[in-house]
């Protein structure tokens, strides 16, 4: 092993699929998919076979589903001003530990006069949903954004849950799935929101490319204009080798692998706690996704450790948003305790034993 990669919550390795297309078709797939010739016409009907495909995969007709850059762009489009004045928006009904790509347009709404109002959750991640039904009392016709998957702790949010205060209180929900979409097996009609954000490369496609699920495409309001791709829901010459890797990689998710994943990250957990008593896992108590682990090193400064284990080549995450030489603690585990600095790590990967086993051998000649 030259190098130990568990950080694939940030972005994944290509997927075997993808690795095969790059070293292939790739570099003759270069036409405009909207170009009349038969140069773009056959990437076109490729580019209608592979929104077929994802849209087996995630439970969706083809028509619901408009591709964009990422998710970054999926969720900055449902909560634009004119998609949220479309719907006769007023208020939007989210948490403290969503994604920076909804808190921060959130921090935007704000400022454009919206109100946003925040459900409390408690010390495992867990959102309090008495406290979502309440504030829905209060504020009818609302529009709730809400994390499927939280990406720095893996905890599961109980999206029927937060469907039906929906259908009740007559809003609309918008769920940032892009943690869940190869960790769960789920389907978007059955789930029955109104809105969803996917990115490819968080499981293996490239980067740059993402979805948005849209269940009414009629009350939408696009957030760009320009050429008529999407049917003018995203205009913009179509990212083809993007599409076909996200299709690709989608038909590379192998649900049978979660058991074994699952059985490696339970055993780095507990051994990972055994190495020194001040050590804990966050959140520990909440049903989380199979590939993620959110390890607390007893307050020790894990910007520092992050960089000695990378010494060692094994990559892991801060969770953090750092700022230069100022780390700043991650906004998730604020929410959830006192933090003091940056004092935990994410690890995320489908954990062979191999790997489970160099990490915690990286982790004990630390702290030896
Ligand atoms: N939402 C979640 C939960 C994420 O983990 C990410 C990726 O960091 C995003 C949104 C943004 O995705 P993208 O990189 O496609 O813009």
């Amino acid at each position: 092993m030259d190098h130990l990669y568990l950080d694939d919550n940030s972005t994944r390795k290509y997927s075997p699929r993808v690795v095969t297309y790059i070293q292939s078709d790739f570099v003759n797939d270069y036409a405009n998919a909207s170009s009349e010739h038969d140069a773009g016409f056959i990437l076109s009907g490729k580019i209608k076979e592979c929104r077929k495909i994802i849209g087996d995969r995630i439970g969706s007709s083809t028509k619901k589903i408009v591709f964009t850059s990422g998710a970054t762009e999926s969720i900055n489009t449902v909560l634009s001003v004119d998609n949220l004045e479309k719907l006769k928006i007023k208020t939007i009904i989210s948490s403290r530990m969503e994604h920076h790509a909804t808190l921060h347009q959130l921090d935007y709404l704000v400022n454009k006069g919206f109100n946003v109002e925040f459900v409390r959750n408690d010390h495992e991640g867990r959102l309090d949903y008495d406290h979502l039904k309440e504030i829905s009392n209060h504020n009818p016709k609302a529009f709730l954004t809400f994390l499927y998957v939280n990406n720095e702790t893996g905890v599961i949010n109980d999206v029927k849950k937060i469907t039906d205060v929906a259908h009740e209180s007559e809003s609309f929900i918008h769920l940032d799935a892009v943690q869940a979409l190869g960790k769960l097996d789920f389907d978007l009609d059955d789930i029955d929101c109104d809105f969803a954000s996917f990115s490819g490369h968080k499981i293996g496609s490239f980067k740059g490319i993402g979805l948005l699920y849209v269940k009414d495409i009629e009350k939408f309001e696009p957030l760009l204009h320009g050429g008529g791709q999407e049917k003018g829901y995203r205009p913009g010459t179509y990212n083809y080798p993007a599409i076909m890797s996200f299709s690709l990689a989608i038909q590379d998710i192998d649900f049978s692998l979660l058991t074994e994943t699952q059985v490696q990250r339970n055993r780095l957990e507990s051994e990972f706690k055994s190495i020194n008593s001040s050590f804990a896992v966050n959140c520990e108590g909440a049903i989380r996704v199979a590939n993620t682990s959110n390890l607390y090193f007893g307050g020790k400064d894990c910007r520092e450790l992050m960089l000695k284990l990378s010494r060692k080549n094994i990559f892991v995450s801060t969770g953090a948003a750092c700022n230069g030489s100022n780390p700043e603690p991650s906004h998730v585990l604020k929410s959830i305790r006192a933090v003091q600095g940056v004092d935990s790590l994410r690890i995320s990967s489908s954990f062979s034993a191999n790997e489970v086993n160099a990490f915690l051998d990286g982790v004990r000649d630390l702290f030896s």
